[in-house]
């Protein structure tokens, strides 16, 4: 039947998963890098090919890349970049914000520094921009090593640089600016592209039908990977910080609170980001520590402790205060109820950011996956289910590369 090829470029590494018809995993390589750019990402790219297995890449016959949202390229006619890429946390463009504010839409998710947008203005004003011939995102330069095609990209990875996407369309106040010829063709996430590059047929001894699809952002394909798939549906990702997404039918977007919506085929996939979550953890606790205090914490009841963790001052989402104070005190002397308040904290703001997103318009919220570090940490499942009123579960599988591979499968129901 074949095996489809999903590969995730994300902040700290790139990982390949190979998946056969079932969906299940056949081969999984790990390339681990940090601040990489270009060079290491082709690098990372053939070191994943040539490390899946003969008999892998001998099956293959599709595979789709995602890379992180609003990490970018500026290439000349060939495809070769012209400088570094700007990673997705590089605040440059913030220049650029107010030439931004007074031709985007108000609330627009371009609307930050970091978004690909203000990236490419702040290129715009640089010398080598004269030999600029195509802006990529991550995961289409990616792409194009596999498949040769320049000037294409997917509605995830265009969503900061001001796609519409309700009407699939540039819109005119891009169109009307002078790079706008510099902007690739946007295609639906998973929409096959070309076949594999001959040469690399030759190298990697892939099949040479094997063919290579658009992609999608690191976090998206996080979504894709947890089996979250129905109206109401949503992702918690309790990293170093926590993150909310949820299936909604309505588009929310609201740049006060850091929310925007990617489309999903017809539905839309709210989210927003709060500055709590495993960081402010981290600083008291071990991850062993976590887990033995966490064994002895009653979850059924509630703490009474009301936190505010964060590391420093300022939250955007579910409350828009840039100067909201951390909040960690009455400490009290039993370690084990000093977390079970913290626990107890982040699980009242996870609830109200949805609470926050379905006040803005989003769907009911009906079932919550979990992510990340603090996932797998069943007394917080516990004090989370108490808060939110929904089934809490684990996210099936988590890596991005896993819902890359469903992309590259053309298995993401949602989108079809
Ligand atoms: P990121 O990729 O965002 O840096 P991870 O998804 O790797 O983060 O998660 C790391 C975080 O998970 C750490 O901040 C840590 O405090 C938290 N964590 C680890 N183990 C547990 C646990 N048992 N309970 C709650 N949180 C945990």
């Amino acid at each position: 039947m074949g095996l489809s090829l999903g590969i995730d470029f994300g902040t700290s590494g790139a990982r390949a998963i190979a998946i056969d018809s079932s969906k299940n995993i056949v081969a999984e390589v790990h390339y681990p890098f940090t601040n990489a750019n270009f060079q290491d990402w082709q690098k990372a790219l053939f070191y994943l090919l040539d490390n899946l297995g003969d008999s892998v890449r001998s099956e293959l016959k599709s595979i789709a890349i995602n890379g992180t949202s609003s990490t970018v390229l500026l290439c000349d006619n060939w495809g070769n970049p012209l400088s570094q890429a700007i990673l997705y946390n590089d605040g440059r463009g913030i220049a650029f914000l107010e030439a931004i504010k007074a031709i985007a839409p108000p609330h627009h998710p371009v609307i930050i520094a970091t978004s690909s947008l203000a990236k490419l203005l702040w290129w715009s004003e640089q010398e080598i921009f004269s030999q600029a011939r195509y802006f990529l995102s991550q995961a289409d330069w990616l792409a194009f090593l596999l498949h040769g095609k320049l000037g294409i990209s997917d509605y995830h990875n265009a969503l900061k640089l001001g796609y519409d996407l309700e009407n699939l369309c540039y819109p005119d106040w891009l169109e009307n600016l002078p790079m706008f010829n510099l902007l690739p063709q946007i295609f639906a996430p998973g929409t096959a592209i070309d076949t594999i590059k001959p040469d690399l047929v030759t190298r990697f001894a892939i099949p040479k039908d094997c063919l290579i699809y658009t992609g999608t952002t690191d976090s998206i394909a996080a979504f894709l990977a947890s089996g979250a798939n129905s109206l109401g549906d949503a992702v918690t990702s309790l990293g170093s910080t926590l993150v909310l997404k949820l299936l909604s039918s309505q588009k929310v977007d609201d740049s006060n609170y850091g929310i925007y919506s990617h489309r999903l085929g017809n539905l839309w996939l709210t989210g927003g980001a709060s500055n709590t979550g495993g960081a402010v953890l981290k600083k008291f606790f071990s991850d062993q520590e976590l887990r033995n205090y966490s064994l002895a914490i009653d979850g059924q009841k509630e703490s009474n402790l009301d936190y505010y963790p964060l590391l420093k001052a300022g939250e955007r989402f579910p409350i828009n205060d840039p100067f909201l104070p951390a909040k960690l005190t009455p400490r009290p002397d039993n370690t084990r109820e000093f977390l079970h308040g913290l626990l107890e904290s982040i699980a009242r703001i996870e609830a109200l950011g949805y609470q926050r997103l379905q006040e803005l318009g989003a769907n009911k919220l009906e079932r919550v996956y979990s992510a990340g570090g603090g996932a797998k940490n069943s007394t917080w499942r516990i004090i989370r289910q108490r808060h939110l009123g929904v089934p809490v579960l684990l996210s099936k599988q988590e890596q991005a590369a896993y819902g890359t591979a469903l992309l590259a499968q053309q298995s993401v129901t949602l989108l079809k």
